[in-house]
């Protein structure tokens, strides 16, 4: 059987990003650029005063002191009229432009105003000015096409008048539930059915990986339902069923994605929960659909969205061929493995003064969802049958 590893190799050789689209600066928060941004102009854009206080120059300080005449009152957003000769200052404050002449600011508490006459006193050597061009020059390149934007890197867009960004577009992805036993979840289970909570969750998860999640409800597991709405599903970039994947006699998944014309890239992957994942793609000219079927309990679906889903929707949006990092952490307690797989285990991480350390929350198994609900991540226990102590390092992952 196909390793995690193995499946993300084939993940990242299939996967790769979608074209770039120009977008407002204000819609562009987790998106990745699809160009490099260099400076049209030099930042600061003039020589500016870092404090409120009297721009002088430093030659007039006589024995570290000074009385000088008082010419003028600069504030941001001004342009001085008054060059300061020697003998003279002019108050400003800051982020106002230096005057011609000026050198230094001297901060309004080392002052002492009379009139038009101020005594400058300066504690300390600090110039108190930041220079055209320190912090960029015209002709920079101040980011790098493959950045994620934050809110640093989406204010240093707005310093540049970056009004419109070239960068990777969002993916849209249908969310498919497959199940004869699936109700919505406003609808009361009868005998025998249960809530579709897959639903809901994959599209949280899909939203908080920046895509689009577009829900089409439940299939019923006859080929005529499915089939329907598997197109229905390939309208979007990216469809991700849920359930029909294993051996069950009405898991009709991969046969109908089969004659839907998807070619599997991999089904079946050594690990815990999860295991008879599927995933495949469609490409048709310059486009491609792909598709994934994640195993129908939810703690599958839910670990294996985590996993190669956002995965590969961070490639979609043009992120780098990174498998999710993962933290390595303390185990608090000792733990009885008796997995033969590689397991995922809902934990929770914490930042301690000595390090992360993680606790593995109980959980009975994939078809425990609210067991989950404790955790804030997935430690990976490798497969094997083991005796965990106190202090043994887990790689752990945050969702
Ligand atoms: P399957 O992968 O279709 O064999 O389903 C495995 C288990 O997950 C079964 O117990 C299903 O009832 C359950 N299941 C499947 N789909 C969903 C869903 N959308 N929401 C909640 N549970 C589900
Ligand atoms: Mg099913």
């Amino acid at each position: 059987m196909l390793t995690i590893a193995d499946a993300f190799d084939r993940l990242f050789a299939t996967v790769k990003p979608l074209d770039p689209v120009s977008l407002a600066l204000g819609q562009s928060l987790g998106l990745t650029l699809a160009e490099d941004i260099s400076s049209t102009a030099d930042s600061p854009p003039f020589d500016k005063s870092l404090m409120d206080g009297y721009a002088i120059r430093s030659t007039d300080l006589n024995h570290g002191t000074a009385t000088l005449e008082v010419v003028e009152v600069i504030t941001a957003g001004m342009v001085p009229t008054r060059p300061i000769e020697s003998g003279q200052t002019s108050q400003i404050m800051t982020g106002a432009p230096l005057p011609i002449g000026a050198d230094i600011v001297i901060k309004i508490e080392d002052t002492a105003r009379d009139g038009d006459l101020v005594r400058v006193t300066p504690q300390g050597s600090q110039t108190n000015i930041v220079l055209r061009g320190t912090s960029v020059r015209s002709g920079d390149v101040v980011l790098r096409a493959g950045t994620k934007l934050n809110g640093s890197r989406i204010g240093a867009l707005a310093e540049l008048g970056r009004a419109q960004v070239n960068v990777h577009r969002r993916p849209t992805v249908a969310i498919l539930a497959t199940g004869d036993e699936l109700v919505p979840v406003d609808q009361e289970p009868g005998p025998g059915q249960i809530r579709n909570s897959n639903e809901s969750m994959l599209v949280a998860q899909i939203q908080a990986a920046g895509a689009i999640a577009v829900p089409l409800g439940i299939a019923r597991d006859n080929r005529i339902d499915l089939r329907a709405k598997i197109e229905q599903g390939l309208q979007c970039d990216m469809l991700v069923l849920s359930g029909g994947v294993s051996a069950g006699t009405l898991d009709l998944v991969p046969s109908e994605l089969a004659a839907a014309g998807i070619t599997e890239v991999f089904h079946k992957v050594e690990m815990k929960p999860g295991k008879p994942v599927w995933f495949g793609l469609r490409r048709v000219g310059t486009t491609a659909n792909y598709v994934f079927g994640l195993p129908g309990n939810p703690v599958s679906s839910l670990v294996c969205c985590e996993l190669f889903v956002r995965t590969a929707l961070k490639r979609l949006m043009g992120e780098p061929a990174l498998r999710p990092q993962a933290v390595p952490a303390a185990l608090e307690h000792p733990h009885s493995a008796r997995a033969d797989r590689p397991t995922y285990h809902p934990a929770r991480l914490t930042w301690t003064p000595t390090g992360p350390v993680v606790t593995l929350v109980p959980w009975h198994g994939s078809s425990d969802l609210c067991g989950t609900v404790a955790a804030n991540a997935m430690a990976l226990l490798p497969g094997a049958a083991r005796q965990y102590g106190v202090g043994d390092c887990l790689e752990t992952f945050a969702w």
